[in-house]
């Protein structure tokens, strides 16, 4: 067996491994990352986020020039090429993943492709691709593993017409009727990808809604565009079986009064959640705890129980995004490397990137009402919005949770295009401690949509420009 010694093992090379390790190299360590893809990048570049963007893009080509028609220029159907479509979007992955390859190899950050397990709180076996075996004897080690789909009871079994997020980035056709499991981020960005494609997209939805636990009054102004481009959505009802004949995929739905109905589709797609991957790390060799869901517990320098090891991103936790991810990694790198820091955001922005994109960042109504937050909620309707107007895309809207002592802003929603971007600046607001008036008295550029956060917030003391609305402090947090 090979042996190494590092300073610190970096295990999974996502965007937590891969920004831990860079960030480690950076401040002077010797670090190795280990991971079973050719090159760094994770589930986030492979299989997710980028991915999944990729298609999106040409989702929101279709879609826009599919609305152009009421602005009287209308197009013909699109002729669909998939296997190129495939080979662009492979062609995007290959030159990020490829770049952070180059990246690491700047950093002097030694590449190790395999999958390692714990022997003990100081050493790693890896299994190399290639067969071999390797020994790692490491100071200090961080996980950063991720996580995978949740799998559906009644519907783990092989068939090309049933789908992880995985296979559905793969485009290999364009089903005629989808069924999608699961109205949460990937059921409704895949779906929405479809769709736009020209399948006719049927989803069910455990839950009474799409989203659940985002603000309501965003995922309105969602819902009703997927109205128009899904062909149904069915809430409160789950798959009971699903079965793959020669005709399609029998599906037995059950709603919750347990009424059942059987459709027939030709292909589904399941995204019903994500499950950290903490199983065959050998976690117990190294003393590792976790909580009974399978999650690795930290603290706010992202350590685990055992001194020597950190771990970062999906596996500690919710919320289960990239970028959470990479602010952990850089943070545990920076403890390793001595510095007294620790990981705690005052907002993680989240984006689901449909059409139109919903963002939201910070405090939101559901978890003020949860925790009794006295706060102010300021909205600006997008009608109001000369940007939107332009566009074509007045129904959005983007509102502020506002401190009710002294006007801090404590979260920010959007729904509309681009609420993605947006958000960024509501991000800003919320870390630099922002009140209403700052936010109010800085000058945004005309015509955007970034005014509707300066407009929502001088919406509070009733003097937006752009629309009248008497002073109104009471705001109640929806349910
Ligand atoms: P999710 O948690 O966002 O949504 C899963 C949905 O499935 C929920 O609405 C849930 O109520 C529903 N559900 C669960 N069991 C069901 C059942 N038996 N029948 C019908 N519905 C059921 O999970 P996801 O969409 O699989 O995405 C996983 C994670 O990946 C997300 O939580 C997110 O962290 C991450 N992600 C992020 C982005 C992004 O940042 N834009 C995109 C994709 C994925």
């Amino acid at each position: 067996m090979n042996q190494l010694d590092t300073q610190l093992a970096v295990i999974g090379a996502g965007p937590g491994g891969y920004a831990a390790a860079f960030m480690a190299a950076d401040l002077g360590l010797k670090v190795t990352l280990i991971d079973s893809q050719p090159n760094p990048g994770g589930v986030c570049l492979y299989r997710g986020c980028i991915p999944s963007k990729a298609l999106l893009h040409i989702a929101g080509v279709i879609l826009a020039s599919q609305q152009a028609g009421e602005q009287g220029i209308t197009f013909q159907p699109p002729h669909i090429d998939t296997a190129k479509l495939g080979r662009w979007k492979n062609d995007v992955v290959d030159q990020l993943t490829g770049g952070l390859g180059q990246l690491a190899k700047q950093r002097r950050v030694t590449y190790i492709r395999g999958t390692a397990a714990f022997s003990d709180r100081r050493s790693l076996r890896v299994n190399l691709k290639g067969g071999d075996t390797q020994k790692i004897s490491f100071e200090k080690a961080i996980i950063a593993t991720g996580s995978r789909a949740t799998s559906l009871p009644g519907t783990m079994f092989q068939s090309e017409r049933l789908m992880t997020a995985t296979d559905a980035l793969e485009i290999q056709s364009i089903p005629a009727k989808l069924l999608v499991v699961g109205g949460g981020y990937i059921g409704l960005e895949m779906g929405t990808i479809y769709a736009a494609l020209g399948s006719r997209v049927t989803l069910v939805e455990m839950t009474g809604g799409l989203l659940p636990g985002v603000d309501r009054d965003l995922v309105r102004v969602l819902k009703k565009r997927i109205d128009g481009l899904f062909e149904s959505l069915l809430f409160e009802t789950t798959v009971k079986t699903m079965k793959a004949q020669k005709n399609g995929l029998h599906v037995v739905l059950s709603d919750n009064q347990d009424k059942e109905q059987t459709r027939i589709f030709d292909q589904a797609l399941v995204a019903v959640g994500r499950t950290p991957n903490t199983t065959d790390l050998g976690l117990e060799k190294a003393r590792i705890d976790v909580d009974e869901t399978g999650f690795i517990q930290v603290d706010h320098r992202q350590q685990t129980s055992a001194q020597s090891i950190f771990a970062v991103g999906d596996v500690v936790g919710e919320p289960m995004l990239a970028h959470k991810a990479i602010h952990e990694g850089r943070v545990a790198a920076e403890v390793i490397a001595g510095r007294k820091v620790a990981s705690e955001p005052a907002a993680i922005p989240a984006v689901v990137f449909t059409d139109p994109e919903i963002a939201w960042a910070g405090l939101t109504e559901m978890e003020a009402k949860k925790r009794g937050v006295d706060c102010t909620v300021t909205r600006f309707p997008w009608g109001a919005s000369g940007r939107a107007a332009t566009l074509g895309r007045s129904d959005g809207l983007t509102k502020l949770l506002v401190d009710q002592r002294n006007e801090q802003i404590l979260g920010v929603g959007i729904v509309g295009p681009d609420a993605g971007e947006l958000i960024a600046a509501g991000v800003l607001a919320i870390e630099m401690g922002a009140n209403a008036t700052d936010l109010g008295l800085s000058i945004h550029p005309h015509p955007t949509l970034s005014e509707t956060l300066m407009e929502a917030a001088q919406a509070l003391h009733g003097n937006a420009t752009s629309f009248y609305r008497p002073l109104k402090r009471d705001s109640k947090a929806e349910t």
